[in-house]
């Protein structure tokens, strides 16, 4: 087959790679008709973490076509449209039962293969789906490909933030960028009813979305996040951050918008080794910080009826669509910013 390989330091090459066969009796052999990119692809792309392999098939989101069944897989058959949380799960370990799928004692992250262990990812025309039973949930009726490829990430993480933020109807909410996930806990916190929800970029495109999807624009470079805040507040902060870009200096900024005894959400990948406040900082304003891994899986079985029957629209989030064949320009144009891309899928 041909995927879209890890070939260095930005650089990715569309090429022949071995096809995926059926290894443990759970697994399902996946056709591609749908793929993501993410902002967390870009970690392995800058080269911002060490690790995986050469030759590694990139990408973690994807929607596709059963086209082989390995012998113990119960509930899902050759034909089946599905679609992949960005990990795998076993649905039976003390994470799983307790909905963390994210942290499955035997679960893998796809695209990750370092030192020739670990997941190929999606961005192939095939892929091997270990766990298919518990990993994969069937693409319904009525719910579009895009749709269900967001929620085996963004949409779904979005959620988990805005929950973990203690989203409510009433209280103030600031997204610290409007990137996928910003946009996506903005578009939950408003369907979860709350009023009153901040939305922080430079960029003035993601700034339109976050207007369109019921968010108040703030420019972080043209104007007073802080003051902006304070003045909604009666001087208290906010009650709930999210912290969707993943860098120091916005979870900083988030530390200095939230009220006393509010909650910080951090839920932009980090790769720094020190958080950006002090212990002593923390207890003085008793911060309630909360940050991980979104347990897709579980989110997605919890929002897809939603997401099907309330028709939010949340494929707005998707702003460029390339062939896989392409995938090497997609992620450029995606890492770049260009042509106002915000959210990129590779299309078979
Ligand atoms: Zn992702
Ligand atoms: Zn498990």
């Amino acid at each position: 087959m041909n995927g879209l390989l890890f070939s260095g330091i930005k650089k990715l090459t569309f090429t022949e790679t071995p096809d995926p066969t059926i290894v443990e009796a759970g697994d399902v052999i996946l056709k591609l008709e749908l793929a993501g990119i993410c902002g967390s692809d870009l970690h392995p792309y800058h080269g911002r973490e060490e690790g995986l392999d050469l030759g590694t098939v990139m990408g973690h989101e994807g929607v596709g076509t059963i086209v082989e069944v390995g012998k113990s897989v119960r509930s899902l058959k050759k034909g089946d449209r599905v679609f992949v949380p960005f990990t795998s799960n076993c649905g039976g370990c003390f994470y799983c039962e307790r909905g963390l799928t994210c942290r499955c004692s035997s679960g893998q992250l796809f695209g990750w293969v370092e030192k020739g262990r670990g997941l190929h990812g999606l961005q192939g025309e095939y892929s091997r789906i270990p766990f298919a039973d518990s990993t994969l949930m069937k693409v319904p009726e009525g719910v579009k490909a895009e749709e269900a490829l967001l929620l085996g990430d963004v949409f779904s993480t979005g959620r988990f933030s805005a929950e973990m933020a203690g989203v409510s109807e009433e209280g103030t909410f600031v997204v610290l960028g409007c990137g996928p996930v910003g946009l996506a806990s903005i578009l939950n916190a408003k369907v979860m009813g709350a009023t009153s929800v901040f939305a922080v970029d430079t960029i003035a495109e993601r700034l339109e979305k976050a207007v369109l999807f019921g968010a108040t624009a703030i420019d972080f470079k043209k104007q007073n996040v802080k003051a902006l805040v304070l003045e909604e507040t009666d001087g208290r902060g906010a009650d709930g951050v999210i912290e969707a870009v993943g860098s120091a200096a916005a979870e900083r900024l988030g530390m200095d918008l939230v009220r006393p005894g509010g909650t910080l959400c951090v839920t932009g990948v980090h790769t720094d080794k020190a958080y950006s406040f002090s212990p002593v900082e923390a207890y003085n304003k008793n911060l309630i910080y909360k940050t991980g891994r979104c347990p897709a899986r579980y989110y997605a079985e919890k929002l897809l009826p939603l997401v099907r029957e309330k028709r939010w629209g949340i494929d707005r989030l998707i702003t460029h669509r390339f062939p896989l064949k392409e995938g090497a320009f997609a992620y450029q144009v995606f890492d770049e910013k260009r042509d106002a891309c915000i959210k990129a899928v590779l299309t078979t």
